[in-house]
């Protein structure tokens, strides 16, 4: 079984979801599928695909305009929430803290954090990707709480069409389990993220420590994101 997450950014519509979840319902999988979808859309949907969120603030409640706590997201329905993402890091500044206390509120909540960690191409060139991977994962996992999911996301291939080699993958990977065996939290999921399609999706995740895959721009459509389902059933 392996987990496959879709990442829907600021896309989509409700209706566009119903026809996933229509098209998802067409196959046959023993797969964990997740939409992580706007969250507008997370409310009165259902399939078989579960909804996740892709951001959930850090305060409970209170003069917070605009922002959506995770008490919120479980009542609409939310069973996951995306915190960490490269965007969210990036154009909103949040860094490892914050996002280990939007995976607090997530798992205060009993939703299932998917915590992204992941290397700019700076960090890359500078040799640092295995030292920024394994502070990402100290600092930003919660040490207790229920389940969580880690994903790795090499920042530099997110949306750019080129993937890690399987060794630099397996290597974070491995390394991220090996972090998370030490903080307690041994076996916990780690998904990869960047630029997976049906066409890659069977190598990765064959590659050891990778136990699925989250997917951007593939997901949007049942067309690309069936295929990657199926790569592994
Ligand atoms: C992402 O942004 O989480 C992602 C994996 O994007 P893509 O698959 O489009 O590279």
């Amino acid at each position: 079984m392996k987990i496959i997450a879709g990442n829907w950014k600021m896309n989509g519509s409700r209706s566009a979801l119903a026809e996933m979840q229509g098209a998802l319902d067409g196959i046959k999988t023993e797969n964990r599928v997740i939409l992580c979808v706007p969250f507008t859309m997370i409310s009165g949907n259902s399939g078989p695909a579960a909804i996740g969120a892709q951001d959930v603030s850090m305060h409970s409640h209170g003069a917070f305009t605009g922002e959506v706590s995770a008490e919120m997201l479980r009542d609409a329905g939310a069973k996951y929430v995306i915190v960490g993402h490269s965007e969210r890091r990036m154009y909103h500044g949040e860094t490892n803290e914050i996002v280990r206390n939007k995976a607090e509120m997530a798992l205060s909540a009993g939703i299932t954090p998917i915590i992204c960690v992941g290397e700019t191409m700076e960090e890359k060139d500078a040799g640092k990707t295995l030292e920024i991977i394994e502070s990402g994962v100290r600092e930003s996992v919660p040490s207790d709480g229920g389940d969580v999911i880690v994903a790795y996301e090499p920042r530099w291939a997110i949306g750019a069409g080129i993937t890690p080699t399987d060794d630099d993958i397996a290597a974070a990977h491995t390394l991220i389990a090996e972090t998370l065996e030490k903080m307690g939290r041994g076996g916990a999921p780690i998904l990869y993220g960047a630029s997976v399609k049906g066409a890659n999706a069977a190598q990765i995740m064959s590659i050891p420590h990778v136990d699925g895959v989250l997917v951007g721009g593939a997901s949007l459509k049942s067309d690309d994101f069936i295929p990657i389902i199926m790569a592994t059933k």
